[in-house]
């Protein structure tokens, strides 16, 4: 019989190491390699509108969006972001990496751009578009390496602009915008998403430019989490290491829109997938950043924010949970680093705790209890100083500091 190996010396990791990519530069911001997965997001403003395309794009910036991204739909358009980053550079955010989003017949718009921003998004589905005809089933040889020829001569000159400009180029397949030819060969599925990165990457590669970021996004989260799964496979079986952009394109709004995101953007961090992330919502662009950050906060790939633990209350507590951990929420949570507990008895509380920096747990007949890194240090508190002695604890160890007098709290800057 083999020896019993004690579950506690058994070392997992807690998430799959993050595959190894390369740096991309977008401006001052690096995607890939050694940098924190990074958070973008994209306005809404109309991008004819300058003033309220900056507006927008200096909000998110505070809130912390790293990357900003603008649609770009005509020639007009790309040499309005000339004037966008005009507009920024006066007000003292020339600095912020901007992105244009370039779809269809993209080159002359794509060329444009490349002389404002740092990234050019373009739609391998629609970059050289021909409408489609639904009753086509199949392609000849020829057909097909003529719509390659096209598409390398449509790309040549937009790979040239952002190798001689510096400018990164993000190739951003949906799964609801792939070409007929793609669809007719691969189907309109997974493999057929990977297939068309696949194409304007080997061009891109031939070319000698490598300053690219991947992106596969559908609506549904199984077509989403099978298409990146496969695409890391082809770029791993083909020595390539192009960061990877995640997202679940068209999530809607509210709750399920952020589960589904969670759920999709989630699932492939935590398998070691995805180096920039974009939770797309039907809301106000700026709701999109905090969801950026509670994920990579959940999976404790970027901390922005304090942990709090808290149990859901049964019938053992015997105060009111959700206020209190409203107080003790309110009072600490601009201590970003920290983790802290508030748990309903001293039964289960202090077990299901242990690993929190602080906790605060009720004992009944109106006392709480203080642990620190789940050792009691003080017992028997009147609950109604319960937050004042949880304050007094953090001083004494040298972890707290007053709050910030600004309201303004961007968690990339932390
Ligand atoms: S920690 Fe205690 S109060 Fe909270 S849910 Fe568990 S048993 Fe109930």
């Amino acid at each position: 019989m083999s020896a019993f190996v004690p579950l506690k010396a058994v070392q997992l990791p807690l998430i799959k190491p993050r595959r190894r990519t390369r740096e991309v530069k977008v401006g001052d911001v690096g995607i890939g390699g050694n940098n924190p997965i990074r958070v973008q997001s994209m306005i809404t403003a109309e991008t004819m509108n300058t003033q309220a395309a900056v507006d927008q794009i200096i909000q998110l910036y505070e809130a912390g969006c790293e990357i900003v991204r603008i649609a770009t739909a005509n020639l007009r358009e790309a040499q309005n972001l000339g004037e966008i980053r005009k507009e920024l550079q006066r007000r003292g955010y020339g600095h912020i990496p901007l992105v244009a989003d370039v779809h269809h017949q993209g080159t002359e718009i794509a060329l444009e751009a490349t002389k404002h921003v740092n990234k050019v998004r373009i739609n391998p589905g629609l970059f050289v578009f021909r409408k489609p005809d639904p009753t086509r089933v199949e392609y000849s040889p020829a057909e097909i390496q003529q719509e390659l020829e096209a598409i390398e001569r449509a790309l040549l000159p937009v790979i040239k602009a952002c190798k001689e400009r510096g400018v990164a180029m993000r190739i951003g397949v949906n799964h609801g915008s792939l070409s007929e030819r793609i669809k007719v060969m691969y189907g309109d599925s997974p493999v057929g998403m990977v297939e068309s990165a696949m194409e304007y990457i080997r061009i891109c590669e031939a070319h000698g430019f490598k300053d690219l970021v991947i992106s596969l996004k559908a609506s549904r989260v199984p077509i989403m989490l099978s298409a990146n799964r496969l695409m890391v496979q082809r770029m791993d079986e083909a020595g390539m290491d192009y960061p990877i952009h995640l997202g679940v394109t068209e999530a809607g709004d509210g709750m399920y829109a952020r589960i589904k995101s969670a759920i999709g953007i989630g699932t492939l961090l935590a398998e070691g997938i995805g180096d920039t992330i974009r939770v797309s919502l039907a809301e106000d662009p700026l709701n999109e950043i905090e969801v950026c950050y509670d994920i990579l906060q959940a999976l404790g790939l970027r901390k922005t924010k304090v942990e709090y633990i808290a149990c859901p209350s049964c019938g053992r507590t015997k105060f009111d949970l959700p206020t209190v951990l409203n107080q003790v929420r309110e009072a600490t949570k601009h201590l970003v680093g920290l983790d802290i507990a508030v748990m309903g008895c001293i039964v289960n509380g202090p077990g299901e705790m242990a690993d929190a920096d602080y906790g605060y747990v009720g004992r009944g007949s109106g006392k709480i209890a203080l642990y620190r890194k789940g050792q009691l240090v003080k017992n028997d508190i009147p609950a109604e100083r319960g937050v004042e002695e949880l304050i007094a604890l953090l001083k004494a160890d040298g972890v707290w500091r007053d709050p910030p007098q600004s309201s303004s709290d961007n968690p990339a800057k932390d």
